[in-house]
């Protein structure tokens, strides 16, 4: 029985190895497909093993459930559109947060009805997957209901809710201790799930549209937490590993997410900053009266036929149009002038890290065009025409010039597109972009505006490229 035992813990030892080389491989894109293949293939042998390994009473309900499951996820990744994406993760990790619910409570529920006193280690591990677990559910749940708009998207913010969330947090953790003490009393370890529950309602609650993919990134980072809690429950040393792999994996994106925006986590989760700006420097007509300059897709399109180096640069709008083969054709056609393009990717654009990324490589754009800005911002003042695509808050001046710290985008480092000599920015109107604020971008001596749908824009630019 040892021996078999060690043979499980190396082949969980293997498997642990493929996860960390599969999320080695994911930080390029280059590399991703294989990461996600090998990532893959270490959770297959891990389920395998683990489905020799347990006392598995019947297989049944497991085939019933890899079926359900199976068809569940074919049918979701093939209609959750790409727009939806932050939604749909932040329905996974709530079902990640409450499976780990589940399990940990039922492997208490069923060492009391052997009549057995559990461990203290036992009771401490059931406690912190019942509590992560349960804030991870709920707050996901709520999460999603206001990226799918069931709910209001705004930061709903209520008088002394601080207070009431450390009073929380203080009853949560008065009821751990009473199930430690008396795990063979069901009710606390009820009240206890529902009081996690609550508060992972209040902790989502404030937070609006905007930082919303940051508190599922935060999310998704407690998912894995519950989910190392309830291997320690299981003794199930591959789940340990793989929830602690979630764990820090979400907690590094949280904090580059972050730096991206420019805000502190603490001012993400309490600050009451959303989708809507709290001031501003200068109302929309301030901004844009008698200053913008409208233009067609064949002027546009004899101006770029004169470049000898174009950058374009994506944003929401493009991913809502789903512009991006539309904007490959436009490359290639200009690419066949001896026109050099490249893509310049600000690391927050779209809703959710690495959204422009995985759209451009859809449309089978080298990644080796896609630059990150840092490496970007130095080469506008070398470029001739920088075209915008449905971007907006990522190429906002403001943003380094505002020193209102209310603004909800001062101080976010920016693509620096005012270098370049002539600026097209492709969007339907004037309109704010995701922070509600009027871009000076759009009336610069130096840009043109060409008001249409991103993927339209991108097909005449190419015919009119064409025609020339
Ligand atoms: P923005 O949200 O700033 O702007 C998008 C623009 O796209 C809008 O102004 C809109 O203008 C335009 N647009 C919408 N639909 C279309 C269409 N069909 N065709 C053409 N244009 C369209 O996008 P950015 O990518 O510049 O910025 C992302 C924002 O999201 C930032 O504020 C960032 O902080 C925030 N955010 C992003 C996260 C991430 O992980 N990526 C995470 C957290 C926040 P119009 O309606 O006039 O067409």
């Amino acid at each position: 029985m040892d021996n078999f035992i060690n043979i499980v813990n190396l082949i969980y030892l293997a498997s642990a190895i493929l996860f960390i080389v599969g999320l080695k491989n994911l930080s390029s894109p280059s590399t991703a497909v294989r990461g996600n293949l090998l990532a893959a293939t270490g959770m297959l042998i891990a389920i395998i093993v683990t489905l020799l390994n347990q006392k598995i009473i019947t297989y049944e309900i497991i085939i019933i459930g890899i079926i359900l499951g199976a068809l569940i996820g074919t049918i979701t990744a093939v209609k959750v559109p790409m727009t939806a994406m932050p939604q749909f993760v932040a329905s996974l990790n709530g079902f990640g947060g409450g499976a780990s619910t589940l399990v940990a409570s039922s492997a208490l529920i069923s060492i009391i009805n052997q009549n057995q006193d559990p461990t203290y280690y036992f009771s401490i591990s059931t406690i912190f997957s019942v509590i992560i677990g349960s804030v991870t559910f709920f707050g996901s749940i709520l999460a999603f209901g206001k990226l799918q708009g069931l709910i209001s998207e705004k930061p709903i913010l209520f008088f002394g809710r601080h207070v009431i969330i450390i009073l929380l947090i203080i009853i949560t953790i008065t009821l751990g201790i009473l199930v430690i003490l008396n795990p063979s009393n069901l009710i606390f370890l009820c009240i206890l799930i529902a009081s996690a529950g609550i508060l992972g309602l209040l902790l989502v609650i404030p937070i609006g549209g905007a930082d919303m993919p940051v508190v599922i990134s935060l999310l998704n980072s407690y998912s894995g937490l519950a989910a190392a809690a309830t291997g320690f429950v299981l003794e199930n040393n591959l789940l340990i590993i793989s929830g602690s792999l979630v764990g820090a994996a979400g907690l590094i994106l949280t904090n580059l997410m972050c730096k991206a925006m420019n805000r502190s986590l603490k001012n993400v989760l309490f600050g009451g900053l959303g989708a809507v700006a709290t001031t501003q420097d200068d109302s929309a007509e301030d901004v844009y009266e008698g200053k913008v300059k409208s233009s067609s897709s064949e002027e546009i399109a004899l101006l770029l036929d004169s470049a000898n180096r174009v950058i374009i640069v994506p944003g929401y709008g493009m991913a809502v149009a789903q512009a991006q083969h539309a904007i490959r054709e436009l490359s290639n056609i200009l690419e066949s002038k001896n026109i050099n393009v490249d893509y310049a990717i600000h690391p927050v654009a779209g809703r959710m890290p690495g959204h422009m990324n995985v759209l451009l490589a859809d449309a089978d754009i080298p990644y080796e065009k896609l630059k990150e800005m840092d490496e970007i911002n130095p080469q506008f003042k070398e470029t001739d025409v920088v075209i915008i695509i449905g971007a907006n808050d990522v190429v906002n001046p403001v943003a380094n010039e505002s020193n209102d710290p209310s603004n909800p985008i001062a101080g976010m480092p920016i693509l620096e597109v005012t270098e370049a000599q002539v600026i097209v920015v492709i969007k339907r109107s004037l309109s704010p972009g995701f922070a509600g604020i009027p871009n000076p971008l759009f009336a610069a001596d130096n840009t043109l505006m060409l008001f249409a749908d991103a993927k339209q824009a991108a097909l005449d630019l190419t015919t009119s490229m064409k025609n020339l």
